[in-house]
C-alpha cells in the first residue's frame, strides 16, 4: 500500500495498480459493497476490502483527499488495529489545502433500527459516540463508553483497539476459506472462557473501544467531518454503513456548513461534558 497526497475536492480513493488501467473507488457510503466481515466498497466490477481501520485513521487525521495505491484487493491489516496507519499519517505529515472544508451538521435526529441493534444522531454542538456491546463472554459482556473527539483522544484511546473475534467462528469462516490471515498477531480471539491472545488485552474494554474505531471508518464514508452526538447500539459494519447511506441521503436532516474554525485537524471543537440528547422524535 502507498499513500500519495491528492489535490483539494479529490476526496479519498483507492487505485488497484495489479489491475489493468489501475482503476478506482472512491470512499464514499454509496460505494458500499459488502459488509459481511469487513467493510469493502467498489464500482464498476472493481472491489477494495477491509478499508474501515484505514479511514479511521485518515478521518480523525483530518484528511480530505488522498491516493490510496494498493497492489491487491484488501486494505494490509497490520496489527489489527488503526494505530500503525495513524502512525505512518503522522510520519508523513499534513498539508493544509486552499480550498475551504465543510462539516455536516445533524440537525435533526435520526435513527436506523435494526432489531435490537440501532444507530442514531441527534443534534449537539460537538461531536460524540455512545457505543453498547453486548456479548455474551465472561470477559466481554456489555460495555458501553461515551467517547469525545479530541486532537489526542483517538490516538490514546481507540486507535490501539484491535479487532476481536471468537474461536468457533474464526474457525468456521476458515473452513469456508475465508480470514485466512487471521491470526493472534491481528485480532483479540476468545475461547469459550477466555482470551487467547497471551499479552491479553490493551484496554480492559478494548471490545467497545474497537467497535468506535470500526465506526469512525465507516462514518468516514460521509465524506465530511461531523457535528452532532452519535449512539450506537450492538451494530456492526452493515448497520453503520446502512445508517451513513441514510444520513446523506436525507438533505433534511444536516446542514453543510463551513464555519471559519475548521482546523487542519479533524472537528473545530475540543471535547464538551456529555450532551447526547434526550427524548427526541425520530424519522
Ligand atoms: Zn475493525
Amino acid at each position: 500500500m502507498k499513500l500519495r497526497p491528492a489535490p483539494p475536492n479529490f476526496g479519498v480513493r483507492f487505485r488497484r495498480m495489479d489491475l489493468g488501467r489501475h482503476p478506482a473507488v472512491v470512499a464514499h457510503a454509496h460505494h458500499v459493497v459488502n459488509t459481511s466481515l469487513a467493510t469493502s466498497i467498489g464500482s464498476n466490477g472493481t472491489t477494495v476490502s477491509t478499508i474501515e481501520h484505514l479511514m479511521a485513521a485518515i478521518y480523525v487525521s483530518g484528511i480530505d483527499n488522498l491516493l490510496i495505491e494498493l497492489d491487491g484487493p484488501e486494505v494490509p491489516i497490520f496489527d489489527g488495529s488503526a494505530a500503525p496507519f495513524l502512525d505512518i499519517l503522522r510520519e508523513a505529515g499534513i498539508k493544509e489545502q486552499s480550498a475551504q472544508r465543510q462539516c455536516m451538521i445533524i440537525t435533526r435526529p435520526i435513527l436506523l433500527r435494526d432489531g435490537d441493534a440501532f444507530v442514531k444522531a441527534t443534534p449537539a454542538q460537538h461531536f460524540q459516540v455512545r457505543y453498547t456491546i453486548d456479548f455474551p463472554h465472561p470477559l466481554v459482556g456489555r460495555q458501553t463508553l461515551l467517547w469525545s473527539f479530541n486532537e489526542t483522544s483517538f490516538g490514546r484511546e481507540i486507535a490501539r483497539a484491535r479487532t476481536f473475534g471468537f474461536l468457533k467462528d474464526v474457525q468456521k469462516l476458515q473452513s469456508h476459506g475465508l480470514a485466512q490471515g487471521g491470526s493472534l498477531a491481528n485480532a483479540v480471539v476468545f475461547d469459550e472462557y477466555g482470551i487467547l491472545n497471551k499479552d491479553g488485552f490493551r484496554y480492559i474494554d478494548e471490545c467497545v473501544r474497537h467497535k468506535i474505531l470500526d465506526f469512525m471508518g465507516d462514518l468516514a464514508l460521509a465524506g465530511k467531518p461531523m457535528i452532532g452526538c452519535f449512539e450506537v447500539h450492538k451494530a456492526g459494519h452493515a448497520l453503520h454503513t446502512a445508517f451513513i447511506k441514510k444520513l446523506v441521503s436525507l438533505p433534511g436532516h444536516h446542514s453543510l456548513s463551513t464555519p471559519a474554525c475548521v482546523p487542519a485537524t479533524f472537528f473545530p471543537f475540543t471535547a464538551p461534558p456529555s450532551i447526547c440528547g434526550s427524548n427526541p422524535t425520530f424519522s
